[in-house]
């Protein structure tokens, strides 16, 4: 795992744990790698083998490690950005797999979610929003709203991927949210350190999703409101858990369950904190 910083870094535990389980042999460890020493850091790695199977990459280095892949999968090529490697014949291989994490999270936690009728709409379009609002895409979601910050962002957020969606200023939130059947936060609001994410979810439609892709604290305010509302809501955890899963298996050959044994020790670690 690479990145900068990578000190708070749960992926070594959710890795681990698997390894341990599964009685593999392997070990995933962290590389904090300055953002001047990403380039050859990545250029490196295709002469690491046999030790060095792949990893992890994290911000600030998703960009650099797609720039440094010869072979992307049709997510990273569309994303512009790569969370995991891998060396296969000689070839630095990279995929993005936040979006598939994510979907895979609301699968587990909210079956039925993409069956639901109604708009879905994201807040923010940073990195993890274009994984996300992409991955939406890609499930058949035809009606989904963008809300940001900054305005351009979220044009340029639909003109890189070529999608077609929706755009509304901060101010139409309210309007926005009526009738919607899925609610994403994609934005830092609601983290520990940060500032509140200020919302009513009252004009959303009965039980509709509401899914917060912060983790920390596990249940933000937001998801305090759905679920005080009446609304299901899902944590950020479990997209946490589910994009490491692809990479697990391409590295070490199996394919790891995200277990409730995993989820308490993750949950554990960041009680602690
Ligand atoms: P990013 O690329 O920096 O994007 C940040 C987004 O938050 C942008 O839309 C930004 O809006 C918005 N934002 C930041 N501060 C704001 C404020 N004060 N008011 C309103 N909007 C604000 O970050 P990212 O990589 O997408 O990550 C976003 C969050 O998701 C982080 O908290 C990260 O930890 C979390 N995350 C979780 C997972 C998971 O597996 N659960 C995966 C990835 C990320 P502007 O465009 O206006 O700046």
């Amino acid at each position: 795992m690479t990145g900068w910083p990578v000190t708070h870094s749960r992926s070594p535990m959710i890795h681990g744990y698997w390894l341990r389980t599964l009685g593999l042999k392997g070990v995933y460890e962290k590389f904090p790698v300055e953002p001047d020493e990403a380039v050859s850091f990545f250029s490196s790695l295709k002469s690491e083998q046999p030790e060095w199977t792949g990893g992890n990459v994290t911000i600030p280095h998703k960009e650099a490690a797609f720039k440094a892949c010869d072979t992307l999968t049709g997510e990273a090529q569309r994303l512009g950005a790569v969370n995991t490697l891998w060396v296969k014949d000689g070839q630095l291989h990279g995929a993005n797999t936040d979006g598939a994490g994510f979907l895979a999270n609301l699968d587990q936690r909210a079956p039925g979610w993409d069956r639901k009728t109604g708009k879905a709409v994201v807040l923010g379009a940073g990195g993890a929003a274009r994984a996300i609002v992409l991955a939406l895409v890609t499930r058949g979601m035809v009606d989904l709203t963008i809300i940001n910050r900054t305005r351009d962002n979220a044009e340029r957020l639909v003109d890189d991927l070529n999608i077609e969606a929706d755009i509304a200023g901060v101010h139409d939130l309210s309007k926005v949210l009526k009738g919607a059947c899925l609610l994403i936060n994609t934005t830092s609001l609601g983290m520990t350190g940060e500032p509140p994410l200020e919302i009513d979810l009252a004009p959303m439609k009965s039980g509709a999703v509401v899914t917060d892709i912060v983790y920390a604290p596990l249940e933000t305010g937001l998801l305090a409101q759905a679920w005080a509302k009446g609304l299901t809501p899902v944590d950020g955890l479990g997209m946490l858990l589910h994009q490491a899963v692809p990479g697990f298996e391409i590295w070490f050959g199996q394919r790891p369950d995200v277990t409730s044994e995993l989820r308490a020790l993750i949950e554990a670690d960041l009680e602690r904190v």
